[in-house]
C-alpha cells in the first residue's frame, strides 16, 4: 500500500509524465525564493503544459489533500511560495505569448509568459506592456498578476491591475473559469477578475491573460538630479508633470543613504555628483515628439530655485542605462545583511516626508543605532524602507515593524504598495487591516476554496 505522498506522486506522474514531475534535488531552485530568507521543501514541483493539465493536478493534489502553491519566476519578496510538502505548480511550460494584437491594443499571453519576452514581442510592433522592474527577466504572468505588481512606470500608468482585460483561471476544485475578455467596458455582474489580480495564488492559478497594451514612447528624456530634499523632488514632479503634459514614465527618490550604499557596493555605477546629496531619477517618454528640452528646462528653473543642486540629462542610451541600474540595483543592494526588518509601504504622495521624519524619529527611540536604506517609487507614494537593527530579536524585529505600521496607517497609508503580504506580512495584517475587509476576505476563501487547498496561510491570517 503506497503511502498519500507516494500515491500522490505516482497519480500526477500519470497524468503530466514522469519527467514533469520534479522531485528531491530538482526542486531546489523553486525550493528558495529570489531573497534566499524564505525556503520550503516542496513534495513535488509539477510542470503541466495545458490548461487541461494544470486543471488535472489541481483535481488530483486536491484530492490528495494536498497543498496547491503556484510559482512563477519565484522573485517575489514576502515568501509567498514557501510552503512545506506542497505541489507546486509551475507553468513554466506555458509561456507562450499567444497574439500580438497591434489594432486593438492588446495581447494574449500564457501564465508561464516572462515579462521581458512580452516587453520583446510587442516592442516589435511599436507598443509596450508597461510594466517593469528589476526582475523582468524572471517574472512570470501568473507571478506578476497575483502580487499586482508595480514598478517604475505605474506613475504613467497605474500597477498591472489596471492592464488587464481578461484572465483565466483554475480554481480550487479543478474548473476553468473563462475570464479572457478583450473588451475595454463589460458590466455583466462582479468584476471576478479583479478577485485574482492581487490574490497570491490564495483563489485560484492563472493560466493566461489578456494584457492591455500602450504605444511605445518614441523619444525618452532621462536624467539624474541631485536634489535639497523631499519637498523640492515633489515640486520637481509635478512641475514636469504640467511641462510635459502628463508624460512622466519614472520618477524615483534615491535619498543620500542609499546612494552612499550604492557607490559603497556597486562602485562601476560612477554617479555624477559627490555622494552625500539626495537624488531622483526622472523619465520622460514623449509619443511623438522629444522631451529633453522640456526637462532641461524645468530642471533649469529648479537649478535657479536652490531646488535642484545639480542634473546630468542622459546623452545617449548607455548613460540612460547607467541611470536606470541605479535604480534597479535596489534589490540587490537591500538584500546583503541581516537583520533586516522590509517594509513596502504606500502613502499620500504629500505624506512622504511626515512619514520618514516620524518613522526615524520612533527608530531612533526604539532601536539605537539602527540604519536605514529608503528607495521610492516617489511618483505613486511607494516607499521601501528597509531597517537594520543592531538586535536581531524577533520581538524587536516585530516592534519595529509594528511602529512602522503604525505610522502608516495614522497618516492613512497602505501597509503593502506593491509585494503583497505572503507569510512576512501576516502579523501586520491582523493588526492593521479593517476587520471588516478581512472577514469579506475570509468569506471569499472559504467560497472559492472552501477545503482551503490554494497557497494555505498566506495573505489572509486565520
Ligand atoms: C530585483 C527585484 C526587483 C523587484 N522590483 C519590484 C518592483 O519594482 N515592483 C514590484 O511590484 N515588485 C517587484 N519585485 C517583486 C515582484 O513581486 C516579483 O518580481 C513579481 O511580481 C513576481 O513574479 P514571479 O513570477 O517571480 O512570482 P513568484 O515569486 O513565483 O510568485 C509570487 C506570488 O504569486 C503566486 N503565483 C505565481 N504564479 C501564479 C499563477 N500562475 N497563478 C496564481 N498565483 C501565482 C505565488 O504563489 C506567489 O504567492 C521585485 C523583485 C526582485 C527580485
Amino acid at each position: 500500500m503506497l503511502d498519500t505522498a507516494d500515491a500522490a506522486l505516482a497519480d500526477l506522474r500519470a497524468l503530466v509524465g514522469d519527467a514533469q514531475v520534479l522531485t528531491g534535488e530538482d526542486t531546489a531552485r523553486f525550493a528558495k525564493d529570489w531573497t534566499g530568507k524564505w525556503r520550503a521543501d516542496p513534495l513535488a514541483v509539477v510542470r503541466p503544459a495545458s490548461t487541461a493539465e494544470v486543471s488535472d493536478v489541481v483535481r488530483c493534489a486536491a484530492r490528495h489533500g494536498l497543498a496547491i502553491v503556484p510559482v512563477g519566476g519565484n522573485t517575489g519578496l514576502v515568501g509567498g511560495t514557501a510552503n512545506q510538502g506542497a505541489v507546486m505548480v509551475s507553468l513554466e511550460r506555458m509561456a507562450a505569448i499567444r497574439e500580438v494584437r497591434p489594432a486593438a491594443r492588446l495581447a494574449v499571453v500564457e501564465g508561464g509568459a516572462i515579462l521581458s519576452d512580452i516587453h520583446d514581442a510587442v516592442e516589435a510592433e511599436g507598443l509596450v506592456f508597461p510594466l517593469t522592474f528589476g526582475a523582468r527577466q524572471s517574472a512570470r504572468v501568473g507571478g506578476f498578476l497575483s502580487t499586482n505588481a508595480g514598478g517604475s512606470n505605474v506613475v504613467r500608468h497605474g500597477p498591472t491591475r489596471g492592464l488587464v482585460l481578461g484572465l483565466e483561471v483554475v480554481l480550487a476544485d479543478g474548473r476553468v473559469l473563462d475570464l479572457m475578455s478583450e473588451l475595454h467596458k463589460d458590466n455583466s455582474g462582479y468584476d471576478l477578475k479583479d478577485l485574482f489580480i492581487g490574490a497570491e495564488g490564495t483563489l485560484g492559478l492563472i493560466t493566461a491573460a489578456v494584457v492591455r497594451l500602450h504605444p511605445k514612447p518614441r523619444h525618452h528624456a532621462t536624467a539624474l538630479a541631485a536634489v535639497a530634499g523631499l519637498p523640492a523632488a515633489l515640486d520637481l514632479l509635478n512641475r514636469l508633470q504640467t511641462a510635459s503634459d502628463g508624460a512622466v514614465e519614472a520618477f524615483e527618490y534615491m535619498p543620500r543613504t542609499y546612494m552612499g550604499e550604492l557607490a559603497r557596493l556597486r562602485p562601476d555605477l560612477r554617479q555624477p555628483f559627490p555622494v552625500g546629496d539626495h537624488a531622483v531619477m526622472i523619465e520622460l517618454g514623449g509619443l511623438s515628439r522629444p522631451l529633453d528640452d522640456v526637462l532641461e528646462e524645468v530642471l533649469g528653473d529648479a537649478l535657479e530655485r536652490g531646488e535642484v543642486l545639480d542634473a546630468m540629462v542622459a546623452q545617449d542610451e548607455a548613460q540612460r542605462r547607467l541611470i536606470w541600474e541605479m535604480r534597479e540595483a535596489a534589490a540587490e543592494i537591500t538584500f546583503t545583511r541581516l537583520p533586516i526588518v522590509d517594509n513596502d509601504v504606500c502613502l499620500p504622495v504629500d505624506r512622504v516626508e511626515a512619514f520618514i521624519d516620524r518613522m526615524h524619529d520612533e527608530l531612533e527611540r526604539l532601536s539605537p543605532g539602527a540604519e536605514t536604506l529608503i528607495v521610492s517609487h516617489l511618483g505613486d507614494g511607494n516607499v521601501h524602507l528597509t531597517v537594520y537593527p543592531k538586535d536581531d530579536d524577533p520581538a524587536h524585529l516585530d516592534a519595529i515593524r509594528e511602529m512602522v505600521e503604525g505610522i502608516v496607517v495614522d497618516l492613512r497609508g497602505s501597509i503593502s504598495a506593491e509585494h503583497g503580504i505572503g507569510l512576512s506580512k501576516l502579523a501586520t495584517m491582523t493588526r492593521r487591516k479593517d476587520p471588516v475587509a478581512l472577514d469579506v476576505m475570509r468569506a471569499v476563501k472559504r467560497a472559492l476554496d472552501p477545503d482551503g487547498v490554494m497557497n494555505p496561510g498566506k495573505v489572509v491570517p486565520d
